[in-house]
């Protein structure tokens, strides 16, 4: 499916509309908001070959993939925003002292107004519909921007939003940096940004033009700590799982390793019997593997993996009119080796050696704090050290990337790896805005003598 770009001059048409949807109540009422999560929820459970057939297309998704990490938890958000609505968007009562006692003071939760949600290629579905079930939950009008980088997803929701959507209050604007530019100039209400930081610096800048309040879901280097006494056949299994989930393209995939020296033969050993057991002596025939999304990224990977001074200890084969790169094991990089330089953002694992974590925490300090932190440990004295003594978006402890599925967690980084933060209820609360509200009683007029002129001596002494 080819993906057109929304005509630029349709732009500031598009915009003004959902503006002034927005002012006329079109998204007010909470009976609407959750028929139209109703609307979303059936979109993802009524097209579930299409969407398949489309991200599948864009990045080889393995289906179990999508549902586990897009469509099921997007499904879910829904269900958990339409159970709840009401309660999230009760007004919270407030005590106050004698003077208000018999006032109504409360905190309202109104919608921002018009929002725009930035998705990216990675999980094209998730990253797209999670924050939107919060926008619509909360009473926003939303423009979607998808990642034009998974062009098959973008089309597909472009096809079918406003058949289960209601179009005056949500509609996707598509295009890539041309299109997004001239979005951007527009006046939002509240920017939902996910993707590169690098990217993420220039949405906070346009958005600072109109102090528009920005969500920013970047990335970062996550690294995961293994110390010398885990279950080294389990600690390789979920680490090899959380690495070469959607072919290592995820935000909080463990980025690298740093292991205690000692075990690391053994270590290497069970990641080669992990993706042996996942993926079978063949990985570029698995049905559970995933591709590289572009040329692009495929020869940057390469270009990584060529440059680096480590051994490959497991996979390195490379195809590149598959876009397929195997899951891959590199030992003995150092701090300075390329693969330590930035996000990798792809199925290579490289592992660090040190002789005490400690000295992991302090490599990890050098750096940005990173999206996700992991440690694989059965001592409790290390995990508390590490978990006191670094910063992260998100940390887990003996897995990886489960955080993200439980929507009780807040979600989202620190410093260059995020701003803000999503899912379940956050989500409502992040395009919420929190409205002190205090409905004063015009009677009891005699509680309000002290504060009025003429202040004399008497009204100052209490
Ligand atoms: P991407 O290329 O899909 O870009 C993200 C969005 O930014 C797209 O919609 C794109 O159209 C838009 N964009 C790109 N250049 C732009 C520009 N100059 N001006 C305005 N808009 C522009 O995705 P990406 O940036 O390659 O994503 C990968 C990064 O995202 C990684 O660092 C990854 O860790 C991070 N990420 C973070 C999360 C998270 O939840 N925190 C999730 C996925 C990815």
């Amino acid at each position: 499916m080819s993906l057109e770009y929304t005509p630029l001059s349709d732009i500031p048409k598009i915009v003004s509309n959902l503006r002034s949807a927005y002012h006329a109540g079109v998204t007010r009422s909470l009976e609407y908001r959750k028929q139209q999560l109703r609307g979303l929820y059936n979109l993802i459970s009524e097209n579930d070959a299409a969407i398949r057939d489309a991200v599948f297309k864009d990045l080889h998704k393995p289906p179990a993939e999508l549902m586990i990490g897009e469509s099921g938890m997007v499904k879910q958000e829904c269900i958990d925003a339409i159970k709840n609505l009401d309660k999230w968007a009760a007004n919270r009562a407030v005590k106050t002292g004698i003077v208000n006692k018999f006032d109504n003071v409360h905190i309202r939760k109104d919608p921002l107004g018009l929002v725009l949600i930035i998705g990216a290629w990675n999980y094209p579905l998730n990253l797209l519909l999670a924050p939107a079930v919060g926008a619509i939950a909360a009473g926003n009008t939303v423009v979607l921007k998808p990642s034009e980088v998974a062009p098959n997803t973008a089309a597909l929701l472009t096809k079918l939003l406003h058949l289960y959507l209601d179009q005056r209050a949500y509609r996707i604007i598509n295009g890539a940096v041309e299109e997004t530019s001239l979005l951007l100039e527009h006046k939002f209400d509240h920017i939902f940004y996910t993707g590169s930081g690098q990217v993420g610096k220039i949405i906070m800048g346009a958005a600072a033009k109109h102090l528009t309040p920005v969500t920013l879901e970047l990335g970062g280097k996550s690294p995961a700590f293994v110390s010398r006494d885990v279950d080294i056949a389990i600690t390789a299994r979920r680490l090899a799982w959380g690495k070469f989930f959607n072919c290592g393209q995820t935000c909080i995939a463990p980025d690298y390793l740093i292991v205690e020296r000692g075990i690391e033969d053994k270590l290497v050993e069970a990641f080669n019997a992990s993706i042996q057991e996942f993926y079978g002596s063949d990985v570029s025939k698995s049905a559970s593997y995933g591709r590289i999304v572009n040329k692009n990224h495929f020869l940057r990977l390469k270009s990584l993996l060529d440059q680096s001074k480590g051994k490959i200890v497991a996979g390195g084969e490379l195809d590149e009119d598959d876009l397929f790169m195997s899951p891959t094991v590199v030992l003995g990089v150092d701090k300075d080796d390329k693969l330590m330089e930035g996000e990798i953002f792809g199925p290579i694992l490289p592992i660090m050696l040190v002789d005490r974590l400690v000295e992991g925490v302090k490599h990890v300090n050098r750096g940005d704090q990173p999206l996700a932190l992991y440690v694989f440990s059965k001592n409790k004295k290390a995990i508390d050290y590490i978990l006191d003594h670094t910063r992260s978006g998100g940390v887990v402890v003996n897995d990886a990337l489960v955080h993200f599925i439980v929507s009780n967690l807040p979600f989202g980084g620190t410093g260059p790896s995020g701003i803000g933060n999503y899912h379940g209820k956050r989500s409502f609360d992040v395009f919420s805005h929190e409205r002190s509200a205090l409905i004063k009683t015009m009677g009891m007029e005699k509680l309000n003598d002290l504060r009025y002129p003429p202040y004399t001596e008497k009204k100052t002494r209490w």
